[in-house]
């Protein structure tokens, strides 16, 4: 990366010495005539984000960003062009035979002791950052009743126990028309079942459920509850003592209060760092995603990897292109093999569907920059820093290693943070380029802006500024620290995201790769 400090005189970022393309760093882009220092003259304008051609290249001949292909030339390209998405021909995907073998074993990183953080201990050993009741649902059906429940929950009930921050209901379009057999409907299954454990809700269970829906209640209760002796955790709204929608909403009201009293007395305590559960996840990607906001998460997830900790990152789609970086980076043969199952389960669903990783790109992606998947990918994986990949999961799995795990998901910001949600994930950091609102009821996010412009104008919603690394004012070290203590301090309830302050909870989504009847 160049000298940027002076953020007037035109600039790029280059990220590795053999690349031929750089982003143009300047707010606003640059006019034809523009000089970089070392002596680079712009032959036409180049929005903010997108790619100036370093050198010549040839019709057919690689485009290299981050060290990596990202395309070839369609047409040939003259030094101090800009590199439009129409240039770039996107290659194949890597093959998923012949990766690099795992040599993650190998990695050497020095434990970072002395972290702690104020959290909700829970009988089965995890530890929440937050105390909250959650309602969870076998079928969309109940919804609407739930969703009028919590109401009066929140206003008559949640007064009276201080000690407890929400009451979510976990409503879905999920549980009836649906092939409740075939093998995708497993994901959806597991995931309700997995998001009624998530250590952000206390161990608490309650299910509300209709009656006569095929994803009868009793599958969602966590394993070794489910006897038919112990139904007190279930409530049927076409349960026949029920008269009534007045009695329906109360017998729900009821059973919060019972579950509330509970989790009202427990308090925080303090917890090692090793206790958290962090997802990963972007959103509304730019160029500068790869260069700013991921790298320094990269270097929190590292800290935290360190500590002890367990980090996840998902989103398949946006990691496939780089499967290559990741293989050699498993701890064993085994997740080495297991990541490359993952990639391979999700080409043939995107095959199934006549799509492929393409159509991950949005207007907005490309708008910030990004001329393809592969592009965005490189940029993507970065926020799993550099730690050794300790396990995978499968969409939805219960998450049962420390360190750095895989968690396999759809790249949709609201799929992926279900999913890592039902994973066990207690705390979510966030990364956009473009901007989005996004939140979570289940547990905090912290947006991270890859653009000091979107930091300014989204200030009260935006919780890290990474654009002070493009612009020179913070190094990654300085915002991976800052992220690192920020998660310590909003896992204690000692400080508040904006997207708590403002109480921001977009709905959860359920990824169902089944039928539908
Ligand atoms: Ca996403």
């Amino acid at each position: 990366m160049q000298d940027n400090t002076q953020a007037s005189k035109p600039l790029y970022i280059r990220l590795r010495a053999n690349d031929n393309v750089a982003i143009v760093a300047n707010k606003g882009g640059l006019q034809p005539g523009a000089e970089f220092a070392g002596g680079l003259r712009l032959i036409e304008q180049i929005p903010q984000g997108h790619k100036v051609a370093l050198e010549d290249i040839a019709a057919g001949e690689p485009i290299r960003r981050y060290g990596e292909v990202i395309g070839h030339a369609a047409k040939p390209v003259a030094k101090g062009s800009w590199v439009k998405e129409s240039l770039v021909l996107m290659p194949e995907a890597p093959s998923l035979s012949n990766l690099p073998q795992a040599r993650g074993a190998q990695i050497v990183q020095e434990p970072l002791e002395g972290f702690t953080f104020e959290g909700y201990r829970n009988p089965d050993g995890s530890a929440g950052t937050k105390n909250i009741l959650a309602i969870s649902t076998s079928v969309q059906c109940v919804a609407g009743t739930v969703d009028f429940a919590v109401k009066r929950i929140r206003t008559e009930l949640l007064p009276k126990y201080p000690n407890v921050d929400d009451v979510v209901a976990v409503t879905h379009a999920y549980g009836c028309g649906v092939a409740i057999n075939a093998p995708g409907a497993a994901v959806p299954i597991r995931t309700l079942q997995n998001l009624a454990r998530n250590p952000n809700f206390g161990g608490e269970v309650m299910i509300v459920g209709l009656g006569c829906e095929k994803l009868q209640p009793e599958l969602l209760l966590p394993e070794g509850m489910a006897s038919p002796a112990d139904d007190s955790d279930i409530m049927r709204m076409q349960d026949e003592s029920l008269t009534g929608f007045g009695e329906i909403v109360d017998s729900i009201v009821a059973m919060a209060d019972k579950r509330l009293g509970t989790l009202n007395r427990r308090r925080r305590e303090t917890c090692p760092a090793a206790d958290l559960v962090v997802g990963l996840q972007c959103g509304g990607s730019d160029a500068f995603s790869g260069v700013t906001a991921n790298p320094a998460v990269g270097f929190a997830a590292d800290l935290l990897v360190r500590a002890g900790a367990t980090v996840m990152f998902s989103e398949v789609t946006e990691v496939r292109d780089a499967i290559h970086l990741l293989t050699p980076r498993a701890v064993n043969q085994g997740v080495a093999d297991a990541l490359i199952r993952e990639m391979d389960w999700y080409d043939r669903y995107l095959q199934t569907g006549e799509a492929d990783r393409s159509a991950n790109t949005t207007p907005g992606n490309k708008t910030g920059g990004l001329s393809n998947i592969v592009e965005k990918a490189m940029g993507s994986v970065i926020k799993s820093g550099t730690s050794p990949i300790s396990g995978v999961l499968s969409p939805g799995e219960r998450v049962r290693d420390k360190g750095l795990i895989f968690a396999a998901t759809p790249a949709s910001d609201f799929i992926c943070g279900t999913l890592q949600l039902a994973s066990g994930m207690t705390m979510h950091v966030f990364t956009t380029g473009r901007g989005t609102p996004y939140g979570l009821a289940a547990a905090p996010v912290i947006k991270v802006s890859t653009r000091s412009d979107l930091s300014e104008r989204w200030h009260d919603l935006i919780d890290v500024d990474a654009g002070t690394i493009a612009t020179g004012k913070a190094t990654i070290e300085d915002v991976g620290w800052q992220i690192f203590n920020l998660i310590l301090d909003v896992a204690s309830g000692r400080k508040k995201t904006w997207s708590e302050h403002w109480g921001i909870h977009n709905s959860m989504a359920l990824f169902n790769p089944g039928p539908v009847t």
